[in-house]
């Protein structure tokens, strides 16, 4: 009794502490739809406001963790026959592939690519929406890559090539899509399949479905447990948060809800998706959001903030570059080096 009684109230004074920190935390106003340099001045804004916020007491950080083995123990269906167990079981494809580097051939630093939702152009009614391209642009994209010999590598090789544990030749880039659009199963991968490529995709996880609908390019619609059964040759399913994707005022729901429900819900998340890694929908975070992904064993993630990740980043600040219908075959080139 006395032991709840001390965990709400240590839980009632963190909605406090945080609710009079994030008060303090006033740049935040990134939306889709600026230009690449703003987007720069943004995410500078946005990172110097979040490192104002006074790190968590050790003594807040004990009640969040034991929020967080909560919410491990309700991750699970109880279900045998459901899709979320197979992927459960099949799951998180951590071999780290080794290729052999020629002198003078080995990458500083490489590109991430982000996406989000890919339509025909005929079938696109989204106008200047940053987070749809055409599907023949990225066709075009990924056929570039393969002409040109570049290697795709998984988060898991990523992370080995950031801690230096991994050597990679310069024409590596990593794919990445944000939020688990049914497009990109029907769309984007079959042209990865052709190319042997291999990408990531961050799950807003409350949206996964057990059985896909059918794909309609005029809807919005969400993958589900079966879509990731069976495309786990081509993806990875990673976070994007269990049902924080949403914002207020401009602000992502990572940064202004309470505290232990940005732990509730990120537990479930990494539960659910069994990865260590992560998107921070919108690029928004904070030093709460840093540590609280430090404490749950999260290893990477990932910002909007332009340029390419090397050994020695800040795992938890990997910078990516968003793909979106203004991106010309030009600016592709310029991203991945291509000469
Ligand atoms: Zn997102």
């Amino acid at each position: 009794m006395k032991k709840i009684l001390t965990i709400t109230l240590i839980l009632t004074a963190l909605i406090i502490a945080s609710t009079l920190g994030f008060a303090k935390y006033i740049g935040n106003t990134y939306v889709y739809g600026k230009s690449a340099a703003m987007d720069t001045l943004l995410n500078f804004l946005r990172i110097t406001h979040a490192m104002q916020l006074e790190p968590l007491e050790e003594e807040e950080l004990k009640a969040l963790a034991i929020i967080a083995d909560e919410m491990k123990k309700l991750a699970y269906s109880e279900d045998t026959d459901s899709f979320q167990v197979s992927y459960m079981e099949k799951k998180y494809n951590n071999i780290i592939r080794s290729v052999p580097v020629k002198e003078g051939d080995k990458a500083e630093a490489i590109p991430v690519l982000m996406y989000h939702h890919l339509l025909y152009d005929e079938e696109n009614t989204y106008i200047d929406n940053d987070s749809v391209i055409t599907v023949e642009s990225f066709a075009e994209q990924m056929k570039l890559l393969h002409e040109n010999g570049y290697r795709t590598i998984t988060l898991n090789e990523l992370e080995a090539f950031l801690i230096g544990d991994l050597e990679l030749p310069k024409k590596t880039v990593a794919i990445t899509f944000d939020d688990g659009y049914l497009s990109n199963i029907a769309y984007a991968y079959p042209i990865l399949k052709e190319y042997n490529f291999k990408a990531s995709n961050f799950i807003i996880s409350h949206k996964l479905k057990e059985i896909t609908e059918e794909f309609d390019p005029y809807q919005l619609q969400y993958l589900g447990w079966k879509d990731m059964v069976d495309t786990l040759d081509v993806f990875t399913y990673d976070n994007h948060t269990h049902d924080l994707h949403r914002v207020e005022d401009h602000k992502g729901y990572l940064v202004i809800k309470p505290l232990e429900e940005v732990v509730r819900d990120l537990s479930m998340n990494m539960e659910l998706m069994g990865s260590p890694y992560f998107a921070y929908p919108y690029g928004q975070y904070n030093t709460h959001t840093l540590q609280i992904l430090e404490r749950l064993g999260m290893r990477m993630a990932f910002t909007v903030k332009r340029g390419h990740v090397k050994p020695g980043d800040d795992l938890l600040q990997l910078q990516r570059y968003g793909i979106c219908p203004k991106t010309t075959i030009e600016d592709f080139k310029k991203i991945i080096d291509l000469h």
